[in-house]
């Protein structure tokens, strides 16, 4: 049987799949990433990783794997096949899609970032399929977006594009001048990632082990205190998309990672805040990711099944 190998780089672990024509899941495995090993320890990892894949489809299906496609965190040019920065994993230049097709004795590999390539997935197969133009958001440790465009991911001319979580949403100075990770303050994800809800809602509630999905609780439950930690964040986000909107005109916007699991808790103050906000624009179709943590290997499986089409899936300069 005709399969991929599919492989999602995370900075704690690494989900990998077979993946069959339709997108069937025929095998799923995972394990650490184990970073404290180093950045060559990781990916000595997941190039074993894949040929012990790669061993047990050839055994399952009586043949090998068509192709294989990874998707990996940071700056990624997959145009040249080379992770170009990743904070949480120390790699810088890695050439990555080489390393592996070599690895795997010549099988056709495609490199994707791991947002974008999550993109693909919902936007073809999952929460926006169907769907022509869509936008998706991640709101996870940080915040980071995809653009799709008839089928593809839009990925700028530098691997950039969809850095959602960056469009700076409170400028000016005082408390809310937060810096941000890159260098900027004020920017998106300080306002509206799981991880500032959950720094938010730990010193408002005054229980440090205190997350995201606490506060999520606490708004259905009525707390007063929860309820203002939670509007900011809406506010934020409403802010951030409706710039994405006015700029793309999507027409759909899907929204997940780990704050959109609060689903309608989420999903109902940001669709009015969203409304409240724009004039002439179109009011996207707002709807909620529907992969789960899945995404990225089902991305990272379409962009090894579209490696063996001429279906163009990602644009690099
Ligand atoms: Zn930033």
């Amino acid at each position: 049987m005709r399969h991929v190998i599919a492989l999602d780089v995370g900075g704690t672990a690494i989900k990998a799949a077979l993946i069959g024509p339709d997108h069937e899941l025929l095998h799923e495995a995972r394990r650490p990433t184990g970073r404290e090993r180093g950045p060559d320890a990781v990916i000595a990892g997941i190039l074993d990783f894949a040929a012990e894949l790669a061993a047990t489809g050839e055994a399952a299906f009586g043949e090998p794997a068509a192709a294989a496609g990874i998707a990996v965190p940071g700056i990624v040019d997959a145009a040249a096949g080379t992770a170009v920065y990743a904070a949480n994993l120390g790699w810088r230049d890695v050439p990555l899609r080489d390393l592996l097709s070599r690895h795997l004795g010549g099988t056709p590999v495609a490199l994707g970032h791991d947002v974008r390539t999550g993109g693909l997935a919902e936007g073809r197969i999952g929460a926006g399929e169907g769907t022509d133009r869509f936008l998706f958001v991640a709101l996870g440790t940080g915040i980071a977006g995809a653009i799709g465009v008839e089928g593809r991911i839009e990925a700028g001319a530098h691997g950039g594009a969809g850095e959602i979580g960056h469009i700076r949403v409170r400028p000016g100075s005082g408390p809310d001048a937060r810096p941000c990770g890159c260098g900027g303050r004020g920017c998106l994800e300080t306002f509206a990632s799981a991880a500032a809800v959950s720094r938010a809602w730990a010193e408002a509630s005054g229980d440090p082990d205190a997350d995201a999905a606490d506060c999520a609780r606490a708004v259905d439950a009525g707390d007063p205190r929860a309820r203002a930690v939670w509007q900011e964040a809406v506010d934020a986000l409403a802010d951030g998309l409706v710039v994405a909107h006015t700029l793309l005109d999507p027409r759909t916007l899907i929204v997940g990672g780990g704050l959109a699991e609060a689903g309608e808790t989420l999903f109902a103050p940001l669709r009015a805040a969203i409304t409240e906000r724009i004039t002439f624009q179109q009011l996207p179709r707002i709807v909620p990711a529907a992969l789960g943590d899945t995404a990225g290997c089902l991305g990272a499986g379409l962009l090894a099944w579209d490696l063996l089409t001429t279906h163009l899936t990602e644009v690099s300069a």
